[in-house]
């Protein structure tokens, strides 16, 4: 009898979507990829929420792209086009373009869904070929006020400067504006575990959410508050004689000025800012600082605010005051949202930075990296917008735009005027898997490659850097992003400087990072094949490091928030060359154990252990105080609209409203509102009910609950047309981040009519 046919291979590899990035297996091929549990990745062990369990379903033919298409002038529709000239036609727009207006009115928008080799890539693509400053990207709405907080007070910017490990262990964990049983499901353990080991958890949140439910303690200020009950919870602090005098004295800088701001803010006064009562302020302080270690963990609550990076940063503050930063078991973190939101930010697709983290106005960082890509510094240009700007001004100064991995028509604030801008351009490319509502705007789409077709790395929440492999072969009518810009570049007269493998970019990219605050110089995909991923900075084995100044003083973050050149300590980086500081083996902030010279660099997964990341190796207070939120409620908007997401549906939606079992579970918008607000409004639950805000309308059925706060209002931003959330929300930016005010913004309710 024959041989019974071999099993097909597992390939591990990791979801496509959360910045979780859980480990998984696929197995099959074509139409029947299915995934197998994988347990030995440390993060999820196995566990996976419906979007990765359901990701291979966006692989399939019947919801992706399978073939360029260009708009035909005849037509005027989007219709299938060759490789050859949809490539052809895109070169010519932007040229076209560049020729007519120059080249700072071609644009490029890429995305923290990109990995690293992608983000590196286009980074250098907009600045060596195309030239322009005009590049930005999605994750500046997501993260970028906890990544200037974290620069402020820390030096160093990685979202969580632990492992998810060390959550369980700790004594109280303050999580604010995140519900990781929606966003991340298999995260939640890590707070099971918590409780389970006796720890406390507070939960901040408008909402009574699943994640909430979880709490000791859940405190439900109104949005746009929780600077003043972070104020309002270390003025306790203070007078209740609970800071940690000896860590404030030894290991920080500016706690006068920030305890002034605190003492201005009294228990009673935050109440009524916030709603929350002085006895709920009084029982988070008490759970907070009788636990012998404690975290505070931020995601896009706090972030997404017009005063986003203050907001963190007063919540960096109660865990500096109390001695909760720079010890094992204790620290501030950020909870980054995009399945590469971390290293999609340290690569270069950000309007102010270069590969590595490195900032684009400091000379030294142009010198390094204009030397790993051989061309003069003073060619490379300046910052450029940040993601809203550069959207607003689509169609004016911004007359081209190649896009890469994100879907702004229904992710971007004030989504309608966005939606106008883009359709206003000269010309717009949309590289991406399916025909996003962005993409069929286009004039030409290249469909591209997905994550289980290609290899790539990604940087998780955590700082660790993981490999994504290849398990199947992509459809012949798809290419790689990679191949696309290599395609482009050809045309647009550069033959050389971006290579199709994904590891070769790897390479030139640890290179780019090698002496940088995101230090990639000591990580090779064979290293990522057989560990769990490694965690940056990994310096070279004797390469630069962290010499006795801290870490990477070329570009630490400066006191502005940004990772910017700064005062003592700061050394020299020659074009091409290293940081030029004593040789030395790594040690400061890392926290890690001394090593054998020439051993390879373990990685890093607990900082500023020793030593903080700023100049003078002290975590630098920030003064901060409660300011309003840009659009106050008023007689004619007289409630808060909040947004956020549901567990079925990712971002967008561009690929989970594709997949059948997720459009079940979440087919469609909704307005959540308290009963006592339905009732006002004249709403009974499932009716449909109109949002308006000073940007525009949108019409969802009405949930009533009792598990939001009568005073505000809840849209998941998942969907396009007449419940697209995002027509409501506030572009008003963080002066420091520019972060949009995507958490709060007045509106009024109607009864929809029929
Ligand atoms: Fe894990 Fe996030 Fe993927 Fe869900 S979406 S499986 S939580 S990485």
């Amino acid at each position: 009898a024959p041989a019974p046919a071999p099993a097909p291979a597992l390939v591990p590899t990791h979801c496509p979507y959360c910045s979780l990035q859980c480990g998984m297996n696929l197995r099959g091929s074509g139409e029947t990829v299915e995934v197998v549990e994988r347990d030995d990745f440390p993060v999820n062990r196995g566990a996976l929420c419906g979007k990765g369990r359901t990701a291979p379903a966006v692989l399939s033919s019947r919801v992706r792209l399978t073939g360029p298409l260009v708009r035909r002038p005849a037509t005027g529709r989007l219709e299938p086009a060759t490789w050859e000239e949809a490539l052809r036609v895109t070169a010519d727009g932007l040229r076209r373009t560049r020729a007519r207006h120059g080249a700072d009115a071609v644009g490029v928008f890429g995305g923290g869904g990109l990995t690293n080799e992608k983000a590196y890539a286009l980074g250098k693509f907009a600045r060596v070929v195309l030239g322009t400053s005009q590049i930005d990207y999605n994750g500046r709405f997501c993260m970028s006020s906890a990544a200037a907080a974290h620069n402020k007070a820390f030096g160093l910017d990685r979202g969580l400067p632990f492992p998810l490990e060390d959550v369980p262990r700790t004594g109280c964990v303050v999580l604010v504006g995140s519900n990781l049983a929606e966003t991340m499901p298999p995260a939640l353990r890590y707070l099971t575990e918590l409780k389970d080991n006796g720890g406390r958890l507070i939960v901040v949140d408008p909402r009574r959410t699943r994640t909430a439910e979880q709490a000791d303690l859940h405190l439900a200020p109104r949005p746009g508050t929780d600077l003043a009950l972070a104020l309002g919870l270390l003025h306790l602090v203070v007078a209740q004689g609970r800071t940690d005098e000896e860590f404030i004295r030894e290991r920080t800088t500016g706690w006068e000025d920030a305890r002034a701001a605190a003492m201005a803010h009294w228990p009673e006064l935050v109440e009524r800012i916030t709603g929350v009562g002085v006895p709920q302020l009084r029982s988070a302080v008490a759970l907070f600082c009788d636990a012998p270690n404690a975290m505070v963990l931020t995601a896009r609550g706090p972030e997404q605010q017009s005063k986003g990076t203050d907001t963190v940063g007063a919540w960096i503050n109660l865990a500096l005051a109390t001695g909760n930063a720079g010890r094992p078991l204790a620290g501030y973190g950020c909870l980054t949202g995009q399945g590469n939101g971390q290293g999609g930010r340290e690569h270069g697709q950000k309007a102010d930075q270069l590969p590595g983290y490195r900032r684009l106005d400091d000379p030294a960082a142009r010198a390094h990296v204009a030397g790993v890509w051989g061309v003069d510094p003073d060619s490379l240009p300046g910052p450029g917008r940040s993601a809203y700007e550069l959207l607003d001004a689509l169609g004016r100064d911004v007359r081209a735009l190649l896009l890469m991995g994100s879907n702004p028509v229904v992710s971007a604030p004030r989504a309608a005027h966005v939606e106008e801008r883009i359709r206003s351009l000269d010309f717009l490319a949309v590289a991406d898997v399916v025909l996003s509502e962005t993409a069929e705007l286009a004039d030409v789409v290249l469909p591209v490659t997905q994550w289980a077709e290609e290899t790539g790395t990604t940087t998780n929440l955590e700082g660790r850097v993981l490999l994504r492999r290849r398990a199947l072969t992509p459809p012949p009518g798809v290419r790689s992003d990679l191949e696309v810009m290599h395609g482009l570049a050809g045309l647009l007269g550069h033959e050389k400087g971006f290579p199709t493998d994904p590891e070769e970019v790897f390479g030139e990219l640890r290179r780019a990072s090698s002496g940088g605050p995101a230090d990639y110089a000591g990580i090779s995909y064979r290293r990522l094949e057989d560990e769990q991923g490694v965690f940056w900075p990994c310096p070279e084995a004797d390469g630069p490091a962290d010499g006795p100044d801290g870490p990477n003083q070329d570009t630490v973050g400066t006191a502005d928030g940004t990772n910017g050149p700064d005062g003592p300590g700061r050394r020299s980086v020659e074009a091409g060359g290293r940081p030029d500081g004593p040789a030395e083996r790594p040690r400061g902030h890392t926290g890690e154990p001394d090593r054998p010279a020439g051993d390879p660099h373990p990685g890093t997964p607990r900082l500023f252990l020793d030593r903080f990341a700023t100049p003078d190796g002290r975590a630098r207070f920030v003064p901060v105080v409660h300011r309003e939120a840009a659009e106050p409620t008023d007689a004619e908007y007289p409630v808060v609209l909040t947004t956020g997401r549901v567990v079925a549906q990712y971002q967008s939606g561009a690929q989970t409203r594709r997949v059948d079992e997720l459009n079940a579970a979440a087919p469609g918008p909704f307005v959540e509102l308290h009963p006592q607000l339905a009732a006002r409004v004249g709403v009974s639950d499932g009716e449909p009910v109109t949002v308006v805000s000073r940007r525009g309308r949108a019409v969802a059925p009405a949930r009533v609950s009792e598990a939001i706060r009568p005073d505000t209002v809840f849209m998941p931003f998942h969907w396009p047309g007449a419940g697209r959330a995002n027509t409501l929300t506030n572009p008003a930016l963080d002066p420091t981040s520019r972060m949009p005010e995507f958490k709060v913004c007045a509106v009024r309710l109607e009864r929809a009519a029929g």
